[in-house]
């Protein structure tokens, strides 16, 4: 079996990538905390970390949306990575590279004379720098299991754009329901794909957006539910209306169309459930497909496929990887 160098996922899923750093989890020891992204399942013991370690490393942005979310970190233990940016830390270089999954995203690599050792985050394809020839690498495979596949995945975000626009014009206000981080994804998304009507949000999504608006991206009109401005906007029916996951099974207000993204949805694109409600198959992950392209392009010698955030699909993703694709893979924890 190839070595590990040390490298693993610990039980509380926390991603070793050297002694002294933790990803995404709390370890005895570590000097360095990196967060690769503000999703909760990679957030796991970070009052902890901000306690114990010495530095809390991410993207600028990263940190910044941290810090709008709440999470007190110390201004002497910040570290701000730009992506590319080299950190020294045990006898090694430390670095992020850029991660497509939410704002803020990315993978992290440790490279020392005596071994490399990366972790690719949450991510999906194009948009995620691959890495390439590391002695071990941890893989996220939150869509480990071949029937897991979403052939549209690449064209999606056009069909999104083309729902709600036609929506729009027919005279109908939109309103989308998805997990945070990707709806600022779609936000994004939408911006690109020239959709200009205002957007209106609750409190939390209005700060994470002034975050993103400091760090250079354009997000054109938002407007908060609760304003009066947000009143207005609303009897316009000129808007598009973003909240989270949860409130979609409340959503059957005749007076709007309403539109759940979600990446469990392998059947078909889109599902017109009725006449005002839809269910859009969109990811902010890898499918099975583009996890398979992205370990063969990557072929470290030692694939580690995190199971604490996997589960069953992580031990699947592994056995298919050593038997297919001839790389020695391992679920852990
Ligand atoms: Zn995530």
């Amino acid at each position: 079996m190839q070595q590990s160098f040390g490298v693993t996922v610990t039980d509380r899923g926390a991603i070793i990538l050297s002694k002294s750093i933790s990803v995404d989890g709390y370890a005895d020891g570590a000097i360095v905390r990196v967060v690769t992204h503000i999703h909760s399942d990679h957030l796991l013991d970070l009052s902890r970390s901000i306690r114990y370690a010495e530095f809390i490393a991410a993207t600028p942005l990263t940190l910044d949306l941290l810090g709008a979310l709440g999470h007190r970190i110390p201004e002497h233990k910040k570290l701000p990575m730009p992506i590319g940016m080299k950190v020294q830390v045990d006898d090694g270089v430390l670095r992020l590279v850029r991660a497509r999954h939410i704002p803020g995203s990315a993978s992290v690599v440790f490279e020392s004379s005596e071994f490399s050792a990366g972790y690719t985050g949450d991510f999906k394809l194009p948009g995620t720098d691959i890495l390439r020839g590391l002695d071990v690498l941890v893989i996220d495979a939150t869509y480990g299991l071949p029937e897991w596949v979403r052939p549209w995945q690449e064209e999606i975000d056009y069909l999104l754009a083309d729902i709600v626009l036609d929506e729009l014009r027919k005279g109908s206000p939109v309103h989308i329901y998805a997990y945070n981080g990707k709806i600022e994804e779609v936000m994004l998304l939408l911006r690109e794909m020239g959709v200009d009507a205002p957007y209106l949000v609750g409190v939390r999504h209005y700060r994470v957006l002034r975050v993103l608006e400091k760090h250079g991206y354009r997000i054109g009109d938002v407007v908060l539910e609760s304003s009066r401005e947000g009143w207005e906007v609303k009897r316009s029916r000129w808007y598009i209306r973003f909240s989270h996951y949860n409130g979609w099974r409340h959503s059957n207000g005749r007076d709007a169309v309403h539109i759940l993204l979600t990446g469990w949805e392998f059947s078909e694109p889109y599902k017109r459930l009725s006449t005002n409600r839809l269910i859009v198959s969109f990811s902010d992950h890898a499918d099975f497909s583009q996890l398979v392209e992205y370990v063969k392009e990557a072929k470290p010698k030692l694939l580690l496929v995190d199971s604490y955030r996997g589960g069953r699909a992580a031990r699947v993703f592994a056995l298919y990887v050593s038997r297919r694709l001839n790389i020695p893979a391992l679920a852990v924890p």
